[in-house]
Order: structure tokens, then C-alpha cells, then sequence
């Protein structure tokens, strides 16, 4: 029920999980953390606290600068490892707060096209339609609107893709997702609150938003890819 991510200058998985501890009051049953380093995608996901998922780190450190995490209140699927976020599917991870309403029929679809599930949650839909659409040859933003064009439901969505180590995506529609706009490094995340160790500049997203956020700085479209304005502004929220 709570989702960071950082493209950053330095080593991103302790900040990412000292970020979500700051939105544990939001509750959770899981929790997971994903990087790209040396090419490729690497996570470490645990059931129950975020002490679990630590030590997971300590025993095998994930490196990388870049990176999305999450903590998981369970919708559709036990709380386990298993269905724990980041979901990955041929080189594209997806982390997801919220329900997508249509993922039956997607998944229906996507079965029938050859996909194999390997969770029980709703999320994973999105991680196999991003794959699916750059396999079809769509550049990484392409994929990122088609897929928000076929889901229905609340979400907060950030993906990552193996093959842009230097870009992380976002969608809103329904629960919150916080900008934090750092130097030289972007962190985003459920709310201010959780970014206020790394800066106070923030940018709220709305419903129907999508950002594109790079070290230097974010784009927001909306899902036809127009360029949309949003200010930004001096979050309170003490670090
Ligand atoms: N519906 C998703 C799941 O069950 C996301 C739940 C959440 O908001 O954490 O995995």
C-alpha cells in the first residue's frame, strides 16, 4: 500500500526502504524492492515486515541506482512472496497500489496469446501488456500509454525497463503519487511524507497523469501523450 522510487546518483536500495518505512502507517502484508544494475533487473521481496525484507539486503545486497519499491496490501492473491511487487515479466518491473478492474479479461487475452502468470495478483496483467506491446516494437513511453489506455480500475503504477536504466514511469488514477524533485537524482513516492528525507519540492500528480522521470528532472503527459503543466511546490512535511 505504498510505493517509492528513486533514479539516482548513488546506491538506491536503503534509501528506498528507509522510504517505505515511512509509509508503513498505511499498512502492508509484504514488501519488495527491484534495481537495475549490470544490465538487468534484480529484486528482493519478503512476506510480513519490512525487518524481513532487510534482512534479505544484508544477506545479498541488491546494487543499483535506480530502483522502485513497495509495500503490498493484499487484494487479489495470499500475502507471499510469490505475489509480492515488483512483478517481472521479460525485462519490465511493475509495482501497483490499488485494483485493476479488467484484469480478468486482460489476462483471458493475454493467456490466449501464450503468456504464463506467474502470481495471483491483478498487477501482473500490467508487466505482460508492457512486454507485450515492446515486443510488438513499441518504444518504452509507447508501451507505457497503450498500457494505460487498456487498464481500468485505481491505480498507482511505476514501471521500470531493463533497457532504460535512466528512466522510471508513472501513472495515477485514484491513489496518490508524490514528485520529489532532488539535484541531480528524482525520487516519487505515495506521499510527501516519505520523500521528506530526500527533498521538499513536490510534484502531486492527478488522476490520468503519466510522468516520465529521468536524474534530471519529469515530464508529465496525459495518455495521448500531450504534455500537461503542473507546478510544483514546498512540501511541510518534516524529514
Ligand atoms: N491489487 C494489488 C495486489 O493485490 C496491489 C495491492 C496494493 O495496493 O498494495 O497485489
Amino acid at each position: 500500500c505504498g510505493i517509492v522510487g528513486i533514479v539516482g546518483q548513488e546506491p538506491v536500495a536503503g534509501r528506498l526502504v528507509d522510504a517505505l518505512r515511512r509509509l508503513e502507517y498505511r499498512g502492508y502484508d509484504s514488501a519488495g524492492v527491484a534495481t537495475i544494475h549490470d544490465g538487468r533487473l534484480d529484486r528482493r521481496r519478503a512476506e510480513g515486515k519490512l525487518f524481513n525484507l532487510e534482512k534479505k539486503l544484508d544477506e545479498e545486497p541488491l546494487p543499483g541506482i535506480i530502483g522502485i519499491a513497495h509495500t503490498r496490501w493484499a487484494t487479489h492473491g495470499v500475502p507471499n512472496v510469490t505475489n509480492a511487487h515488483p512483478h517481472f515479466v521479460d525485462g519490465v518491473a511493475v509495482v501497483h497500489n490499488g485494483i485493476i478492474e479488467n484484469f480478468s479479461e486482460l489476462k483471458d487475452e493475454l493467456v490466449s496469446d501464450g503468456a504464463v502468470f506467474k502470481s495471483q495478483t491483478d498487477t501482473e496483467v500490467v508487466a505482460h501488456l508492457l512486454a507485450k506491446y515492446r515486443r510488438e516494437g513499441m518504444s518504452q513511453r509507447q508501451a507505457m500509454l497503450a498500457m494505460l489506455n487498456r487498464v481500468a480500475g485505481a491505480y498507482a503504477l511505476v514501471v521500470i525497463f531493463q533497457d532504460d536504466p535512466n528512466t522510471i514511469m508513472a501513472a495515477r488514477f485514484g491513489p496518490p503519487l508524490a514528485i520529489g524533485h532532488g539535484r541531480g537524482e528524482m525520487f516519487l513516492g505515495s506521499d510527501a511524507i516519505a520523500l521528506a528525507p530526500f527533498t521538499t519540492e513536490i510534484t502531486y500528480l492527478v488522476d490520468g497523469d503519466c510522468a516520465i522521470m529521468t536524474r534530471n528532472g519529469v515530464e508529465i503527459i496525459d495518455y495521448d501523450g500531450e504534455p500537461l503543466v503542473r507546478k510544483s511546490q514546498i512540501s511541510q512535511a518534516a524529514a
